[in-house]
């Protein structure tokens, strides 16, 4: 009941987006309205303002200019306003004066009295500045007939606005005057409402837009992860003969190529397993055998209990503890819970005594094992991890070494890093499977050899506790020629 909660609160690819498309429009519309249909209005009246303040500012800062009245018939047609500049309060003489609006507040009434007393004591009581947004209708009081155009044809409807600016100056001979300058706001209603038409118009299209991308997109991306998660269900019940496919955009083709090599690697996992489980089975089945059948010759045939048949049986079950231990030793040190020992180690005098043990096999079987060095060198490291790395690489050497039977050791000292190099003169190893032999079972002939030689555990007890010292180690092999197996400590 919890799981099919849940779950109905996961979206799939197509409704995320959908949604998110649709957000993206509805935000996009709203602003677009609120820009153009409900503040319009406000943000055109702003826009006036400012302009007509402008103009304002600029003949104020020119008004000793001499090109004056070049400057006020520029500003006026850019702006589209009216503008005079007159003597006041004094004797009205206009200055300036630029007429471009036949419906003008200024060029009906410019004599007024009380519109200009009115206008200079605004102006006053503000700093000198007074502009104002006003229905036409307000002028009537001074005289101003909105339906009287004196034969002109107006130019703007009779509910148009004002925006009157009035400016005192001061000129340079000292005189008052006032900058008057006159604009129109003209209503936006009709422009709303075509507006908001295009926009329920743009809206629609926008919507079924958003709903064919989403289609579009969903189909695109949900279809290859649909494919995917097929597959991934087969390769779940270890099928791992699985093939994703390579379809869709570049983060599904890569997470398909990445689950590919994850079905190949899984699949070798589990190949090797069922032949490490029947390698193990083997190894330990070989001994077993022996000590029963030895045990029972002993038990049923008089004079068979000799010390050889014994020597037999001790031997097996010595290779059988020693399987084990190794076993164990793997599985320790690739669960992680194998803790180091970590001390200061002579390691020249690790690889003497290791040598040591062999020196029943050099004087009775001929080996030759040589070992090159300068020096007793030191390092941290855990001596018995190290001394079986050492042990297991020179069995090796011992084991798959050429005719002349012989192995050198080379400690080599460089920058501070101690190299110890196992060298063999034996067959060699073929480059392709150079990286595998550090696998556990792996063997690079199929022949099962370590009944006579190893348990086939030892490169990888060597790899897993060098790893876990964190030290540089490698193998470098020529076939017909013999192989290097080294390891590389920080000198103390
Ligand atoms: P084992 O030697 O018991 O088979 P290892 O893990 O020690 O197991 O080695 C894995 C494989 O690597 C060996 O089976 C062998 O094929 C190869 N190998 C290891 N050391 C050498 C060497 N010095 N020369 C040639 N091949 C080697």
């Amino acid at each position: 009941m919890k799981k099919k909660e849940k779950q109905k609160r996961h979206l799939s690819i197509k409704s995320s987006i959908f949604i998110s498309m649709s957000v993206l429009v509805v935000v996009m519309l709203a602003i677009l309205w609120l820009t153009q249909s409900v503040f319009l209005s406000h943000i055109y009246r702003y826009t006036k303002k400012n302009e007509t303040e402008h103009a304002a500012s600029i003949i104020v800062d020119n008004i000793d200019n001499e090109n004056l009245s070049l400057l006020i018939e520029k500003l006026s047609v850019e702006y589209d306003l009216c503008a005079e500049v007159i003597r006041y309060p004094g004797d009205k003489e206009v200055l300036y004066d630029s007429h471009f609006l036949n419906d003008c507040i200024i060029h009906k009434l410019q004599f007024e009295d009380t519109l200009l007393d009115f206008w200079y004591d605004k102006a006053q009581n503000n700093g000198g500045k007074y502009i104002d947004i006003l229905p036409r209708d307000k002028f009537r009081e001074f005289g101003y007939d909105p339906d009287d155009f004196q034969g002109d044809v107006p130019k703007r409807g009779g509910d148009a606005n004002c925006v009157i600016s009035v400016n005192l100056a001061t000129t340079s001979d000292g005189g008052s005057v006032m900058v008057i300058l006159n604009s129109f706001v003209m209503p936006v209603d009709a422009t709303v409402r075509t507006i908001n038409l295009q926009l329920i118009v743009i809206t629609i299209v926008m919507l079924a837009s958003a709903f064919m991308i989403a289609y579009v997109l969903s189909r695109r991306l949900s279809l290859p992860i649909e494919k995917i998660n097929k597959e991934a269900k087969n390769l779940a019940c270890a099928n791992y003969d699985v093939a994703f496919p390579k379809e869709g955009p570049l983060e599904i083709r890569e997470l398909a190529d990445t689950l590919n090599h994850t079905a190949k690697e899984l699949s070798k996992v589990d190949a090797m397993q069922k032949e490490l489980i029947a390698n193990i089975s083997h190894d330990l089945r070989t001994p077993l055998t022996m000590i029963s059948g030895y045990s029972e010759v002993m038990r049923d045939i008089p004079g068979e209990n000799t010390p050889e048949n014994m020597q037999v049986i001790i031997d097996e079950t010595a290779r059988l503890s020693s399987l084990v231990n190794d076993l164990l030793d793997v599985s320790r040190l690739q669960s992680g819970t194998q803790k180091l020992n970590l001390k200061r180690l002579n390691i020249t005098e690790a690889i003497r005594s290791v040598i040591k043990r062999y020196d029943k096999l050099v004087s009775h079987n001929g080996y030759i094992i040589n070992f090159v060095y300068d020096e007793d060198v030191f390092i941290n490291a855990d001596e018995v991890r190290i001394l079986q790395v050492i042990y297991n690489l020179m069995n090796n050497a011992i084991n798959y070494t050429g005719e002349d039977k012989t192995v050198t050791v080379k400690q080599e000292v460089k920058e501070g890093i101690v190299r110890i190099s196992v060298i063999d003169t034996g067959e060699g190893i073929a480059e392709k499977d150079l990286p595998l032999i550090w696998d556990r079972y792996y063997k690079v002939d199929k022949v099962h050899k370590r009944a006579h030689i190893g348990t086939g555990l030892g490169l990888s007890i060597v790899k897993n506790i060098l790893l876990l010292h964190g030290s540089r180690f490698g193998v470098s092999s020529e076939i017909g020629k013999g192989s290097n197996f080294w390891f590389e400590f920080k000198i103390l």
